[in-house]
């Protein structure tokens, strides 16, 4: 294993100006290439994460995997319980994971396996990884496997996955008008606050589940691990099923996303979503913050959704009217929109009325990247991981609060180790993340989702085990 130098001794400055200077000379393909960054400045934002300067140093990880990132809280979470010594443990489990590691010159490792916890952290600290992602659970020990190829009987199965869900900024680009791409700002932000609103109410309160995990993808997105245990055994057919649930976009042919609302009365989980959060999102912030309806080419975007065309031409004069006699008194999203609900909702025929809430599911609704939700071998970002490109850890969001979650101040890469150099050696009982503000992030991960389903699972091995015992004693009693 390589050492790594006490942070106090570090050759660099831990000062931004000069940080900037070493960093720009470290030709990283991580942070050159142009994979989703579009070209496209995003003029209008007041705060794009993408404008940050090059806050990402490989070799600053080696530092972050040393002195922050929680390995044993991954091991405890990834062994689901099996970690113990409890008779019903499965000391498999953990080895039959995959994880796959991204490397420095875009090395990808696809087949990583850990026994135990010391071989995990051994190895993230060894390989330093620019991105760790989790895999599937096998039927069998990968390594094991792949040293008796020749001899395969079995086949490498995926048993095993959490339920997962990825929701990627770049796929609003047509209803947002702010930044284009892998940036985002908090103008749009609040189409993630939307999404995982929308997506964790139902996942509890429509399938069942408890243990959810929400966590800022470092970029663009939110990803999302359902963990519970029915969750983790739901066959591929059956993740399709969940996925659709979720689905309402038909795409046209011009790959614009438009949602069409089919039926007497919404779907209940669709009225729900609808009433409690895609309203109030559309009508008091993203109506205004994206100016949806402010230009001529913005609200022809609209009018073209509304199926009839004398309440389309109706809206149209009267827009063109407004911006010739316009006062800047009132917003006028906000004038035009109620203008448009007057007109549909008072329509007799129902096609027509549905078209505001059509409207309103089109610019807010959540977006899923369906197939790596329907598929168990689909691999997905550990959380803690820290972004390649601009430095921002993966942490945890809170989804009873996530209004208030801001991705402008995700704690960076660099930004924890100016933490941790300015703290110094002071001791520290929990582990040195707690001297930075890696801390609120870990202590989240564990209270809010580590301890509760690690509870769980200890039950559930527990019941399982006596019902095999009373299965025994059964047999042994005849
Ligand atoms: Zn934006």
């Amino acid at each position: 294993m390589a050492t790594v130098p006490p942070i106090s001794v570090m050759s660099f400055h831990l000062n931004r100006a000069s940080l900037s200077h070493s960093t720009v000379n470290l030709s990283l393909p991580f942070m050159l290439d142009g994979d989703g960054d579009g070209g496209e400045a995003p003029s209008r934002c007041p705060r794009p994460i993408a404008a940050l300067p090059n806050e990402f140093n490989p070799s600053y990880l080696k530092i972050y995997y040393n002195k922050l990132f929680p390995h044993a809280d991954l091991y405890r979470w990834m062994s689901y319980g099996n970690d113990g010594k409890h008779p019903a443990c499965d000391s498999s489990y953990l080895g039959r994971r995959k994880f796959s590691y991204t490397l420095d010159n875009d090395i990808f490792v696809r087949y990583n396996t850990f026994n135990s916890a010391a071989e995990l952290e051994n190895s993230i600290k060894d390989k330093c990884p620019l991105k760790i992602d989790i895999g599937p659970i096998y039927n069998l020990n990968i390594r094991y496997e792949s040293l008796n190829a020749s001899a395969g009987d079995n086949v490498l199965t995926p048993v095993e996955r959490e339920l997962i869900f990825d929701i990627d900024m770049s796929d609003y680009d047509d209803v947002r008008y702010c930044c284009s791409g892998a940036d985002v700002c908090l103008n749009c932000w609040p189409l993630m606050i939307v999404a995982v609103k929308v997506i964790d109410t139902s996942l509890r309160d429509d399938f069942g589940f408890r243990h959810i995990l929400w966590v800022y993808s470092g970029r663009r997105g939110v990803h999302c691990w359902v963990c519970d245990r029915k969750a983790r055994r739901l066959t591929n057919e059956q993740r399709a099923a969940v996925a659709d649930y979720f689905r309402v976009y038909k795409e046209n042919e011009n790959n614009y996303k438009k949602v069409s609302l089919m039926g007497q009365v919404l779907h209940p989980f669709l009225a729900r979503s609808y009433t409690e959060v895609l309203k109030e999102y559309f009508e008091t912030k993203l109506l205004t913050s994206q100016n949806l309806l402010s230009s001529k080419e913005r609200y022809e975007k609209i009018l073209e959704m509304i199926p009839d065309q004398s309440i389309a031409s109706e809206l149209r004069g009267k827009w063109q009217e407004s911006r010739r006699s316009s006062s800047a008194k009132e917003d006028i999203n906000i004038v035009q929109w109620e203008q448009l609900k007057q007109l549909l909702q008072k329509h007799k025929a129902q096609g027509v009325r549905r078209c505001v809430e059509e409207i309103v599911f089109t610019y807010t609704y959540p977006r899923l990247d369906m197939e790596v939700s329907k598929h168990m071998n689909h691999l997905l970002k550990a959380p803690f991981c820290v972004h390649p490109k601009i430095g921002r850890v993966c942490v945890p969001i809170n989804p009873n609060n996530c209004e208030e979650f801001d991705p402008t101040t995700v704690p960076t890469l660099i930004q924890l180790l100016e933490e941790l150099n300015r703290e110094g050696l002071r001791s520290d009982v929990e582990g040195e993340w707690n001297k930075t503000s890696l801390a609120n992030a870990i202590k989240l991960f564990r209270s809010s989702f580590l301890q509760p389903l690690l509870k769980i699972c200890k039950e559930e091995l527990e019941s399982s085990y006596n019902a095999k015992l009373q299965q025994s004693k059964n047999l042994l009693s005849w």
